[in-house]
Formats: C-alpha cells, sequence, structure tokens
C-alpha cells in the first residue's frame, strides 16, 4: 500500500507541534488529551484494516468543537495534516494514521444532546456508538435503522463519514437515508451547519456530499438522526439450501415478488459453520447457503408475508426453514450473523474482508467464481453479506506471518472488486474506499471523473491537509487541478509498513 511521503519538515518540528496541542487541549477530567509517547500512540496505530500500520504524528482528543476549530485553523496555517477518528474500526483503512500527521480522537464527543420524539430526530455528538441511539430511544419504541455489525463500538461519527449501512438498510436506506443534519469544523477552522430537523432544505444538498466522504471534507462534531418507530412485529427466518445459486435465485425472486425485507443476509456453508461454533444461534449444519430473512409490520401482514416467503422457498428447493417464534429467538438469530466477523476471526490468523456490490441477479454467479479464486490463491474465503442490496462480504483468511500470503490475500481481494465492477456493480457497499480501495478507483472512474470529485475536495480543503492519501489514486494541488495528466498505474505514493 503506497501513502504520500511524510513530510520531514513537518516531523521535525513535533515538539512544537505537541506544546501547541496542549495549549489548545489542555489535560481534562480524565487526564492527557495530547498523547505523544510511543506507547501511547500505538493504541492509534491501525484500524479495522489491521494489516496496515503506521504511528501517528501525534494524538489530540479534544473535548469542544471550539477546541476542534482551533486545532485546524492551527494546522491549516502551518501545513499540517489532519486524520479523523471515531472508534477506528474502519475496514478499508481510512482512519489508518499518517507518519507526519495529527491523529484526532472522536472518542470524548460521547453525548446524546436532543432527543425529539415529536420530530423523530436525535441530537448527538459524533462519538457515541451506533447502538447507544437506539438504546436511548428504546424506552418509548423507536429506533435508529442502520445497523453496522459493529454498531456496539463504532461512532455515528464515522457511520456518517463511511455512509455505513447494515441489515436493516434493505428497507430503511443506508445512513445517508437517516441523516438529518450535522455540524462540522472545516479545516479553516469555520464551523458550518448543514441541514436539520425537517426533511429538506434549499441549496446545494451539501449534507449528500458529506456523507461518505471518508474524513476528507471536515470534522463531523454533531449529528441529527432520523429515528423510526419500532414495527409492531418482527420475525426472522432461517431458509437453507443445497447450492448458493438456489439461494441467490431465492433472493431474486422474493424482491421481484414486491416483499422488501426488513433485512435479508446470506452466508455459505462455511460462514455458518464458524458462526454456529462460536454463538449457538441454532443455525442448521447441513446447509451449503442460509438466508436470514427478517419480514416486520403489523402482524397480520407478517404472518402473510412469512407464508409468501416459505412457498417461494419451497418451490425453489429449499432443504431448511424455520420461522422464529419469539423476539429472543429473533434476536439469537441476528447475533450469530452480527458476530460472523469474529467468529471467522477465531479460526484464523488474519481476515481480510472484502466490500463489493453486484446486481443481485449476478449473485450465484461471482459467488462460484469467488470460490474459483479461493483455489488459485490457495487461500480459504468464507460468504457473508448483505444478499438484498447485493453487497458481497468474502472474508479472505491468511496468516500474516507466512511469507506471501498477505499478498496473495491482497490480490485476491482487487480480484474479486475487480470482477464486482464487471459484472456492472461497484467496488464499495458501505466501507468506504478509504486506502484499501483507493488504487481501484480507476477501474470505475475516468480520469475527469476523479478530477472533478478532487475539485469538490478542494472547495471545502484547499490545501489538501484532511486525510490525504485516502480515496484518491493521485494527489493533485488545487491550484493544479485540471492542468494535471494522471499517469495510470505509475507510482505515486511511497510504501507504509504492512504487518
Ligand atoms: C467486525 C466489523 C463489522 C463491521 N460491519 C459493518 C457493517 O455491517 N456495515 C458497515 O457499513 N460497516 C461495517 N464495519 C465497518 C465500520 O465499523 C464502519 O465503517 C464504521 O462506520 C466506522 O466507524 P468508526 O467510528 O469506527 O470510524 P473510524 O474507523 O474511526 O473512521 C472511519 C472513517 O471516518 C472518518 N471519521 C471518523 N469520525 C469522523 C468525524 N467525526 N468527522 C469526520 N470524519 C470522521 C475517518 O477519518 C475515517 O476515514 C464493520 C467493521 C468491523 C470491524
Amino acid at each position: 500500500m503506497r501513502m504520500p511521503a511524510p513530510d520531514a519538515d513537518i516531523i521535525s518540528k513535533r515538539s512544537v507541534i505537541v506544546g501547541r496541542l496542549q495549549q489548545i487541549v489542555p489535560p481534562g477530567t480524565f487526564g492527557e488529551n495530547v498523547i505523544s509517547d510511543p506507547a501511547g500512540l500505538r493504541a492509534y496505530e491501525c484500524d479495522g484494516l489491521s494489516a496496515y500500520r503506521q504511528l501517528p504524528l501525534v494524538v489530540v482528543l479534544p473535548e469542544t468543537t471550539e477546541q476542534i476549530s482551533e486545532i485546524l485553523k492551527y494546522c491549516n496555517k502551518e501545513g499540517i495534516k489532519v486524520v479523523a477518528r471515531g472508534a477506528g474500526t474502519s475496514l478499508s483503512g481510512g482512519a489508518l494514521p499518517l507518519a507526519d500527521a495529527v491523529l484526532l480522537g472522536l472518542g470524548k464527543f460521547n453525548q446524546i444532546l436532543d432527543i425529539d420524539y415529536i420530530n423523530r430526530a436525535v441530537v448527538t455528538q459524533p462519538g457515541v456508538t451506533n447502538s447507544s441511539i437506539s438504546e436511548a430511544v428504546s424506552g418509548a419504541d423507536f429506533y435508529y435503522a442502520p445497523d453496522p455489525s459493529s454498531q456496539i463500538v463504532c461512532s455515528i461519527g464515522g457511520n456518517v463519514a463511511e455512509n455505513s449501512g447494515g441489515v436493516h438498510c434493505l428497507k430503511y436506506g443506508l445512513t445517508t437515508n437517516n441523516l438529518l443534519g450535522l455540524e462540522m469544523v472545516l479545516m479553516n477552522g469555520d464551523i458550518i451547519k448543514l441541514g436539520g430537523k425537517y426533511l429538506d432544505s434549499e441549496g446545494y444538498d451539501l449534507l449528500g456530499v458529506v456523507t461518505g466522504s471518508e474524513g476528507l471534507l471536515g470534522i463531523i462534531t454533531e449529528v441529527t438522526l432520523r429515528i423510526l418507530r419500532k414495527p409492531e412485529t418482527a420475525r426472522a427466518m432461517l431458509v437453507g439450501f443445497d447450492n448458493v445459486a438456489l439461494a441467490g435465485d431465492c433472493v431474486a425472486e422474493i424482491i421481484s415478488a414486491g416483499i422488501i425485507p426488513g433485512g435479508m443476509e446470506m452466508m455459505d456453508k462455511f460462514a455458518t459453520q464458524a458462526t454456529e461454533e462460536f454463538v449457538h444461534a441454532g443455525y442448521p449444519s447441513n446447509v451449503e447457503a442460509l438466508l436470514i430473512v427478517e419480514l416486520d409490520g403489523p402482524s397480520v401482514e407478517v404472518t402473510d408475508l412469512i407464508l409468501r416467503v416459505q412457498n417461494i422457498a419451497n418451490n425453489i428447493g429449499s432443504n431448511y426453514i424455520r420461522v422464529s417464534e419469539s423476539e429472543a429467538e429473533r434476536e439469537v438469530f441476528w447475533a450469530g450473523r452480527k458476530a460472523a466477523f469474529p467468529a471467522i476471526g477465531r479460526i484464523t490468523p488474519d481476515y481480510y474482508c472484502v466490500d463489493g456490490t453486484i446486481p443481485r441477479a449476478r449473485l450465484p454467479d461471482v459467488l462460484i467464481q469467488i470460490n474459483r479464486m479461493s483455489q488459485k490463491y490457495r487461500l480459504r474465503v468464507a460468504n457473508v453479506f448483505h444478499a438484498g442490496d447485493g453487497n458481497l462480504h468474502p472474508l479472505i483468511m491468511y496468516d500474516a506471518n507466512k511469507l506471501g500470503e498477505l499478498e496473495r490475500a491482497e490480490k485476491f481481494g482487487i480480484e474479486i472488486l475487480t470482477l464486482c465492477v464487471e459484472v456492472g456493480g461497484v467496488l464499495t457497499g458501505e466501507h468506504g474506499v478509504g486506502v484499501e480501495k483507493r488504487d481501484l478507483m480507476e477501474v470505475v472512474f475516468t480520469e475527469e471523473d476523479l478530477k472533478q470529485q478532487q475539485r469538490l475536495k478542494c472547495a471545502f480543503d484547499p490545501n489538501g491537509l484532511l486525510n490525504p492519501g485516502k480515496v484518491f489514486p493521485t494527489l493533485h494541488r488545487c491550484a493544479e487541478l485540471g492542468r494535471m495528466h494522471v499517469h495510470h498505474g505509475q507510482t505515486k505514493f511511497p510504501d507504509i509498513p504492512r504487518f
């Protein structure tokens, strides 16, 4: 993986930078807010894409928006890069530190500020975890729909920056569909507000631009979210098949019958068995592909939908159907799926989670090809994914301590993502581009497409100091955009250490 060359001048001024940050963010109730000792920095050296590691120049943990504004103003003036970090669960290396950048942690922005049931909105600081939002409104029978499997840890600010999804996004949309407003600090220190507790506003849709911007446009300091009434009933079904092609057909049939499940997930045999051994969710051991289909709504409607899905599954040749009979059982069915990544983590030293999206109709064909690639690269793969959205998560298992295995895993991942694009899909469903897919952006976008996207970045961050080296395969100076020619395939960034 290649990153921008570290700025030796900035690194040489480290003690001055640390001193200035200590003035802006003095120690708080819980101790130091500026971390500069090597042991302390080590905790921040990677995110969920742990194959890539880099100690940051310094970590700062501000407690107020005004402090963030001061930090950014200072860094902008001195030409110091800044990488935002929520909970550090990004699977694409979005929060990977840079040797010459301040790592700005949002962990102390951990308060829910306002719960407004009348307007069905929650205003929260960005460091609050995703699941805390639903927990806070659960007593009043509300919830926040997007539910990444990492929801007990990942921050809502990170969700906005990655436009995160989850099992409920098929019916209820991704983060972008459940976001009403933001407060963010620009690199020059300006504090701006976008949207609010209303459905639409005049002017450009900057809220849409910032959602999924991976920390490249500003630091999000406040988030206004839409909350929903819990459905009257929700029941989950386990539907098993002898092969993945039949499971793929079942997904397509359910959607084309006009049924939009609250969630529709698929796991292959490997993933099902690993998860069952870990969570004991009651998954069958004899199926090649398992669907988890959730139907929600008024109970009469749910009963009818379950029958219709059962009929579709039986007609296609399902060999296993089980419907949850209680809320506790429904939760256990989902607990298995949500623990699928850690379940794979138990049986392999390392895994690399790929995230591509394909047209649903291509599911069977693409899964067969992924299994062929698994043989070619001599690496095991488990498939867990949001079947309803066509969002694949092949988990490639490898051992970083074995010579060449990480490189083989990377090549395997590139081949999967390239295939996703070839069959009419895209590079990412929900995990973002980060450093992981950055060099594949040219597979999808033309040089002009990428330049136009960078012009937008320049409008927010003209000095290119926010999270450089992420998302864009080539770094342009804003002033030069439009004059430069991108030489495809040339070496653009020096290496960063891999583990
Ligand atoms: C086991 C596991 C399961 C997962 N399952 C899912 C899933 O089902 N669906 C899904 O979508 N993702 C999933 N993820 C990926 C990850 O959890 C999400 O991308 C999540 O939104 C990242 O949040 P975070 O707080 O950890 O952000 P970080 O990893 O800290 O940062 C992610 C990006 O956001 C930027 N950022 C963070 N906070 C801010 C802020 N306040 N302002 C501006 N930029 C900011 C960072 O610079 C970085 O580019 C999973 C990850 C793991 C490890």
